[in-house]
């Protein structure tokens, strides 16, 4: 076992497990995804820590705990098509990818979907698909989709994912306000949306037509 698989055993175990996560396939899967790999260099070895990271571009990576909830909350069962907006590391996508069939992972800096490009390409991960674009607008062309996850915070749930989202599918992501939000985990039932908020968040915002303005 490397240095790095040691230290991803006890992140999962006191940061991921002792907080209540259950889904094996959801621990399985942060267990395995090399959460370094996805770090600027000078933040490597920090990579395990119990938090958020700087990933340059003014944006950040998840704290793991927070990364393991909102994959539980989607209940993945395996043969899934996701869409993520905010693609910002990859990482998110990375757990994703090795959960469900296909991932449509959406981000708005250039300069970050090319570099989680290379990196899902050095992994291998080929059912990730990354678009640059405003992903408030989804992608209509490959919806309807089974789950959306939206990893950076949001005014409200943009529109076209909700009409993007299949019935009977989920919906998570962090709602309210600029600085401060709640995790919403929604439910398409009958077209329309059930929703519960579950815990305070901070994420960095969502910038396009449906999110903030800039
Ligand atoms: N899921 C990421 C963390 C995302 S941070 C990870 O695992 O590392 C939020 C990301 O959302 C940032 O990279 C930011 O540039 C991106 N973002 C913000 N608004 C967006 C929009 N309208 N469309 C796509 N990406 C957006």
């Amino acid at each position: 076992m490397d240095r790095y698989e040691k230290l991803r055993e006890w992140m999962v175990e006191t940061q991921i497990i002792e907080r209540g996560i259950k889904d094996k396939a959801v621990i399985a899967a942060m267990k395995k995804v090399p959460r370094h790999l996805f770090l600027p260099e000078e933040l490597i070895d920090d990579a395990y820590d119990d938090r958020a990271l700087p990933i340059g571009y003014g944006q950040t990576i998840s704290q793991p705990y927070i990364v393991a909830l909102m994959t539980e909350l989607l209940e993945l069962k395996g043969d899934e098509k996701v869409l993520e907006i905010g693609t910002g590391s990859g990482y998110q996508a990375a757990i994703l990818a090795e959960l469900v069939k296909e991932v449509y992972t959406i981000e708005r800096v250039e300069a970050l979907a090319q570099k989680a490009k290379k990196i899902f390409e050095k992994l291998g991960y080929s059912n990730i698909k990354v678009y640059m674009k405003d992903g408030t607008e989804g992608i209509p062309e490959e919806a309807p989709f089974d789950r959306v996850i939206i990893t950076a915070a949001t005014p409200k749930l943009p529109d076209p994912l909700i009409s993007q989202l299949k019935e009977g599918g989920i919906i998570v992501a962090p709602v309210g306000e600029r600085y401060s939000q709640y995790l919403l985990k929604a439910i398409k039932k009958q077209g329309e949306l059930q929703e519960h908020y579950l815990i305070p968040v901070a994420f960095v915002p969502l910038i396009g037509k449906y999110g903030f303005d800039s």
